[in-house]
């Protein structure tokens, strides 16, 4: 079987900062999520990807491919992290009924995972700093591979999602004097103050969850 290798353009490893098997991956991904919705990348706020990856595992890398192919970026505010520890992501297209999810296939991950540029990386050693060879060998698995190779996709049906309604309502908190966008305003003492004024204890730390129903 022949197979066609991925071409990946050059900003997006300048972009990512190194040379590593997983931002690929995500540029991957995201590139069949468009194709899966038939859409092209989002120049304003279309698409939303939903990232199923937590921190502190090198995979987070993919999402920085993700955001290059689909042009959901944090800056745009329409990636968001969902912290399961997954390499998977959720595909949202307004107007689109069904969402798409793509997750990276465990054949896949084990297949990387012994390769040699994990034994430098167990050893705490950053991208930049394994042999460049070893580097460009783990690049080309993930470039020649096909999607199926990489990837399980599923269709999420009816896929639910409301996003935040856009503001440009500010104030000031009424003890620094900084502007606030009015959502993330509190109140103390009857006064509208930011949310670092408020002295807001641990248990209280805002977290936001993107509002989804799964099909
Ligand atoms: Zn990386
Ligand atoms: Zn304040």
């Amino acid at each position: 079987m022949k197979t066609t290798k991925f071409e990946l353009p050059e900003w997006t490893f300048e972009f990512h900062g190194h040379r590593c098997p997983f931002m690929p991956i995500g540029y991957r991904m995201g590139t069949l999520a468009l194709s899966k919705l038939q859409v092209e990348k989002s120049l304003n706020h279309e698409m939303r990807v939903f990232s199923e990856m937590g921190i502190g595992h090198p995979q987070g890398c993919m999402q920085d491919g993700i955001m290059s192919a689909t042009g959901a970026t944090f800056g745009k505010g329409m990636i968001e992290r969902f912290n399961y520890g997954i390499i998977a992501a959720i595909f949202w297209y307004p107007s689109k009924k069904d969402a798409v999810r793509i997750s990276l296939k465990n054949e896949f991950q084990d297949k990387l995972a012994s390769h040699e540029f994990f034994k430098y990386r167990k050893q705490g050693i950053e991208p930049t700093g394994i042999p460049e060879n070893v580097r460009l060998d783990i690049i080309n698995i993930v470039l020649n591979a096909t999607d199926e190779e990489l990837f399980n996709v599923s269709t999420l049906e009816n896929f639910n999602y409301t996003p935040v309604k856009g503001s440009f309502n500010k104030a000031k908190c009424e003890v620094c004097g900084e502007y606030v966008f009015e959502r993330y305003l509190r109140v103390k003492d009857g006064k509208k103050v930011c949310i670092p004024c408020s002295e807001r204890t641990h248990e209280e730390t805002v977290i936001h969850l993107p509002d989804i129903t799964r099909g």
